[in-house]
């Protein structure tokens, strides 16, 4: 690339390991119908008041979007029973995860503390920025450690990344435990503060007994972050949603890009918010069609992971094969779930629950593959 020069950091990163796409393995496999289960979308698609939305303000595409999205802000404080002031929107939550490193931590100066595995953003983000990760492997389980991740935090920490329900596990502990990690991280790092990512909340069977942000007693140091594409079905408008400390979110607004969120973003959001039908089946799809995989998966001899989230981490029974072959056998019958070597986890699957047709499409496929194991290598 001629005399230009990529900084040491930026050289050293892999590109994001995201699910394989639909087309993609069509294409792949000549195949003319494929499943899709690899990342958590809502197997209800998109609510049908928000494809109205998108559809009555696509007029309005050559407009610039309002700065600062206002009425989404107001309608998300309104459904969290929270200070509009503390509500922030970004390009997904991903995009505020990454202005909270940002504008919380120097380059070379500072850390953040997280567990492995989690969620790939918070280490690459983490990188980009020029930021030491320090990474707490989580409990054999898949429980977390908090006093093991506390060590890892010193006065040059300023975040701490936990995801409740956690991904790839499913793992959702009681909020008290969230509440305490918060209050114990203020007394060792003042400066410190504790991102909590509750994007598979509201999938919890027991969503008040689990989420901090539903109890309403939000720590001093504490942001939580949701979004819209997982339980409202909005993964490619790509929306998120934090509630911060009012004083960060007022600094996050000066840092972020004016327009990040666009004029169909911000009203399609508005009228999915405004979709408790399509939500409340969602929900409902999805809490059943868990219990339907976990049956049906431990039924087949598999190891399943108890999931608050709209996906299930699992290992085959002993003598399958390895896991990759599994995943590979699903795709030639089109199916796509997620393997988990991106995540260290070569040995583990994640699945995220379809609607009932996929969830038992699936569960057919994974009996016949158990049932005679294909070898390895004709793909
Ligand atoms: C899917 C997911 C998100 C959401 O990311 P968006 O950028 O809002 O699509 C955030 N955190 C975790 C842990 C996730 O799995």
């Amino acid at each position: 690339m001629s005399e230009i020069s990529v900084v040491p950091r930026i050289r050293e990163l892999d590109a994001y390991a995201p699910g394989l796409s639909i087309a993609e393995i069509q294409q792949k496999y000549g195949l003319s119908r494929v499943i899709k289960m690899a990342s958590n979308e809502n197997p209800l698609g998109a609510s049908p008041l928000a494809q109205e939305a998108a559809r009555r303000h696509a007029p309005f595409l050559f407009r610039y979007p309002q700065g600062g999205n206002p009425r989404l802000a107001r309608a998300l404080a309104d459904l969290h029973a929270v200070d509009p002031r503390r509500v922030v929107v970004g390009n997904g939550s991903d995009e505020i995860i990454d202005l909270l490193i940002r504008i919380l931590a120097e380059p070379g100066r500072h850390s953040l503390a997280c567990f492995d595995p989690c969620f790939s953003i918070y280490p690459i983000q983490g990188r980009i920025s020029g930021i030491e990760v320090r990474r707490c492997p989580l409990g054999k389980d898949f429980s977390f450690d908090f006093d093991a991740l506390l060590r890892l935090v010193d006065q040059s920490t300023r975040l701490v990344f936990v995801t409740t329900p956690d991904n790839p596990s499913g793992c959702c502990p009681p909020r008290e435990a969230v509440a305490d990690l918060a209050g114990r991280l203020a007394g060792i790092a003042p400066h410190c503060l504790l991102v909590v990512d509750e994007a598979y909340m509201d999938f919890a069977e027991d969503e008040s007994g689990a989420s901090l942000l539903a109890s309403g007693a939000l720590p001093d140091n504490a942001a939580f972050l949701r979004t819209f594409s997982k339980s409202w079905g909005l993964a490619g408008l790509r929306l998120g949603y934090g509630v911060l400390p009012p004083a960060l979110a007022d600094y996050f607004w000066r840092a972020r890009l004016p327009f990040s969120v666009n004029i169909l973003a911000e009203e399609v959001g508005l009228a999915a918010l405004a979709d408790t039908a399509f939500r409340q089946a969602t929900l409902d799809a999805v809490r059943q069609g868990r219990a339907t995989l976990r049956d049906g998966l431990t039924a087949l001899g598999c190891t399943v992971w108890p999931s608050a989230a709209n996906f299930l981490l699992f290992q085959l029974p002993p003598g399958a094969g390895p896991a990759r072959n599994c995943f590979e056998a699903l795709l030639r019958r089109g199916i796509i779930i997620r393997p988990l070597s991106s995540y260290k986890l070569p040995e583990h699957l994640r699945v995220s629950v379809g609607d009932a047709a996929e969830n038992a499409a699936f569960l057919t496929a994974m009996r016949d593959i158990l049932a005679a194991p294909e070898t390895a290598g004709h793909i």
